[in-house]
């Protein structure tokens, strides 16, 4: 292929990177996919995926220690955290062979090495020039940290150091609660560990709507979690032992490591985009709503791109720009209609606009929250959470938020309603299988369409 031009060159093998190779393969374009690493990338290798079956495992934990309330008598006796890694990587294992062999089968050709864009239809890798009618930027993003704040990956840990931990630290700090914060917080304290959180913002998971956040934190509370809230770090003392941190309250917590959490930053240095007049906003590349870079030909995906850092907005991008690429004429992506889930113990879930966002946007809002201590499933289950629902008043669902055990797998028909614009109404008309947490949804709409069942108010 050397010396010929290429419908397509992608510069990383992320979630964004791989679906616009699959996408772009499918609809009939000749592909190449660099890659330094795996591909997979973030999500599948030091993400989504094994911080999930982290977060499964906490949960196995969780069940043996609680099983006495449910009457069955199992003693608890420890946690092996390679065998607990080692399931984990092979869950792993097992998606990136079949990652691979889907890439295989759409015939896309892999490069593996460090690519660089050396002009705008040329990535270079190892000395071999790939030229391409079209070249989609997918480099993604990696753990940022603060201003003085050095990650020495011993006792100032980032996530991916927290992932190749061979022991459960006893006791952690960790800097931000945002999802990497708080799902890090969630297995660490199941695990056994003293865990304190410490976030800026006045509260755990700051973005998601206020009553997700306080039931979080309830939560959180009760399972003693300790966090401190609208505090701002100052420091950090590492020795061989452990760390001391220190707010600028003045307060300090010790703790064996510190993990921080404070969101992930692009990778887009010293990879030739600016020379080649891509445009870059602290480090993003800047897009329009068609992932198009100012420079004809180039597009820019995933967490590379100042939208939600999340796997499924990558792959939604991804397909986008294969679309486009391919002459298809696809709709952009509506970025308040992305689902959003916190994988900690209880979930958070959401989509749609939070009650103030959609204020702001000048609705006339109106509000309701289904407690699932009415929910017969969440009993069960003993969880507590709830699901609120914001609406424009006499309009449609705007917004859905959800707090509780397995709400993740609820925000599906979630996001149809919000979505799709509907009514309370109309939802309030669906039957909801009984006894399912999903009756939460299905009861909430019955409330905000004036018509409550098993509802107090
Ligand atoms: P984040 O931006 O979601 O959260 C970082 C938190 O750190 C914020 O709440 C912020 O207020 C706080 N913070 C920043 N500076 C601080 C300071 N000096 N002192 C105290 N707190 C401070 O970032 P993240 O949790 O690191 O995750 C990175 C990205 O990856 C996010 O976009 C996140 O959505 C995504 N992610 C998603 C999931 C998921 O969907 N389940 C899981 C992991 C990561």
């Amino acid at each position: 292929m050397t010396g010929s031009t290429v419908d397509v060159v992608i510069l990383g093998g992320g979630s964004g990177g791989y679906a616009a190779a699959l996408r772009a393969a499918e609809l009939g374009l000749q592909v190449v996919l660099v890659e330094r690493d795996k591909l997979g990338g973030t999500c599948l290798h030091r993400g989504c995926i094994p911080t999930k079956a982290l977060l499964h495992a906490a949960e196995v934990v969780d069940t043996v220690k609680e099983s006495a309330s449910f009457g069955i008598q199992a003693t608890f006796e420890g946690i092996d955290l390679p065998a607990v890694n080692g399931y984990r990587d092979k869950v792993v294992e097992k998606l990136y062979k079949g990652l691979q062999g889907l890439i295989k089968s759409r015939k896309i050709e892999v490069v593996a090495g460090e690519g660089r864009l050396t002009a705008p239809d040329t990535v270079t890798v190892d000395g071999r020039e790939i030229k391409a009618k079209n070249v989609v930027l997918a480099t993604g993003s990696r753990p940022k940290s603060l201003p003085g704040l050095e990650l020495d990956g011993k006792r100032v840990i980032s996530s991916d150091d927290a992932l190749k931990l061979d022991h459960v630290p006893a006791s952690v700090v960790i800097l931000g609660a945002g999802a990497i914060g708080c799902e890090f917080a969630s297995v660490w304290r199941s695990f056994g560990a003293e865990v304190t959180l410490v976030e800026a913002l006045p509260h755990l998971v700051p973005l998601e709507e206020e009553s997700s956040s306080k039931l979080l934190e309830r939560a959180f509370r009760k399972r003693g979690i300790a966090f401190e809230l609208g505090a701002r770090f100052q420091g950090v003392t590492a020795s061989d032992t452990g760390v001391i941190v220190t707010l600028e309250s003045g307060k300090t917590i010790e703790a064996e490591q510190l993990l921080v959490a404070v969101g992930r930053g692009p990778v887009s240095e010293g990879l030739g985009y600016e020379e080649a007049g891509v445009k870059l906003d602290r480090g993003y590349v800047v897009v329009d709503e068609y992932c198009r870079t100012g420079v004809p030909g180039i597009y820019a995906v995933g967490d590379l791109i100042p939208t939600l850092q999340l796997a499924h907005v990558g792959f939604a991008e991804g397909i986008l720009v294969a679309e486009q690429i391919a002459g298809l004429d696809p709709a952009p992506v509506d970025y308040d209609g992305v689902p959003r889930v916190t994988y900690s113990e209880p979930e958070v879930a959401s989509v749609g606009l939070t009650g103030v966002i959609a204020k702001e946007r000048g609705y006339d809002v109106v509000s309701v929250s289904y407690d699932l201590a009415g929910n017969g499933k969440s009993q069960i289950l003993q969880t507590a959470g709830a699901v609120t629902l914001i609406a424009q008043k006499d309009g449609p669902v705007l917004g859905v938020h959800m707090v509780g055990s397995r709400v993740g797998e609820l925000i599906a028909e979630a996001q149809l309603i919000t979505n799709w614009e509907a009514l309370p109404a109309e939802v309030a008309q669906l039957i909801h299988p009984h006894p399912t947490m999903s009756e939460a949804l299905g009861e909430a709409h019955l409330a905000l369409a004036g018509k409550p069942l098993h509802s107090h108010s």
